[in-house]
């Protein structure tokens, strides 16, 4: 029994997606994260400050970064700005600081026995690759038809990430999916005649069609296209638990179905030029709830391409 074992269960949240999912698992005892329910805090709560490494953290506190954490001993909730945070059962947690993060963050651990423990992180800024360019138009017009299916791809990729699973690949050190030059970095931006265009919202990296992807890390499958989207073409979207997940885009062939738990490493579809694409390419986009991420930061330097 580890020390959340007196965690309140109730709130613990899943979703099944689909058939099989989850077989075997006995409902709320092998729920490997148990969500903590917001409380209100009490006004006027003393409030100490953490002792150095009172959250354990393992990774870059930077715009873009993703952060793996252990609650003090006796967390019975963990909020970050505010919001509470998945904490697993052995006390792990991950937080993750959107590309514009400001720059002060916080978490603080509520106890057992009422009192608190806060830590002020200071989130480091990022140099972004931003270009001038002085005439090009900022979008294509949009057809009728981008704007007849545009809605429905839409609400499926939200729906896809309002979904949570039982995914514990967060947990683990992240692959690149493929490995290859990197055409275009994570939150690259352009500015058109100075109005900003949208940022790069994940990482592209240029191979041949029918290239392999392979899982970077484990998860469960909660978008997989049955026929390309306007924009993302062949997109597959993985949930790796703890609010984070991978959208993988431009993809020729999808291997793997919705509800499907996939292992890292293992082989999910191939790279294409579907959809948005000026060239065949793997865009890898990250999101943690909301906050847009760096791959990069969690799959490290490219390794050579074979
Ligand atoms: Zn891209």
């Amino acid at each position: 029994m580890g020390f959340f074992a007196r965690l309140p269960a109730v709130t613990a949240v899943f979703v099944l997606l689909g058939s099989g999912h989850m077989a075997g698992a006995p409902a709320g005892n092998e729920a490997v994260a148990a969500m903590v329910a917001p409380e209100s805090v009490e006004a006027g709560e003393p409030i100490q400050a953490a002792p150095r490494g009172a959250f354990g953290l393992r990774g870059q506190i930077v715009q873009g970064g993703v952060v793996i954490g252990a609650a003090p001993r006796g967390t019975t909730m963990l909020t970050f700005n505010g919001d509470p945070v998945t904490v697993a059962r052995d006390g792990a947690f991950l937080i993750a600081f959107d590309r514009d993060a400001g720059p002060g963050a916080q978490l603080v651990a509520t106890l057992e026995n009422g009192s608190r423990i806060a830590e002020t992180l200071s989130v480091a800024p990022r140099a972004w690759n931003i270009s001038r360019l002085p005439t090009l138009p900022k979008y294509p017009v949009p057809t009728a038809e981008f704007q007849r299916l545009r809605p429905g791809e839409l609400a499926q990729i939200n729906g896809a990430r309002r979904m949570q699973t039982d995914a514990e690949g967060w947990r683990q050190p992240f692959l690149w999916p493929v490995t290859g030059r990197i055409s275009t970095r994570f939150g690259s931006q352009r500015i058109y005649a100075g109005e900003p265009g949208a940022y790069h919202s994940g990482v592209d990296v240029a191979r041949p069609v029918g290239t392999v992807v392979i899982a970077p890390a484990d998860g469960v499958v909660i978008l997989a296209t049955a026929k390309p989207f306007t924009l993302e073409g062949h997109l597959l979207m993985i949930d790796h638990g703890a609010g984070l997940n991978s959208a993988f885009m431009h993809l020729s062939r999808i291997d793997v179905t919705t509800g499907a738990h996939v292992r890292r490493g293992q082989p999910i579809g191939l790279v294409g030029a579907t959809g948005r694409a000026t060239g065949p390419h793997l865009h890898w986009g990250m999101k943690w709830r909301d906050a847009r991420i760096d791959p990069l930061l969690l799959a490290g330097p490219m390794p050579a391409a074979e």
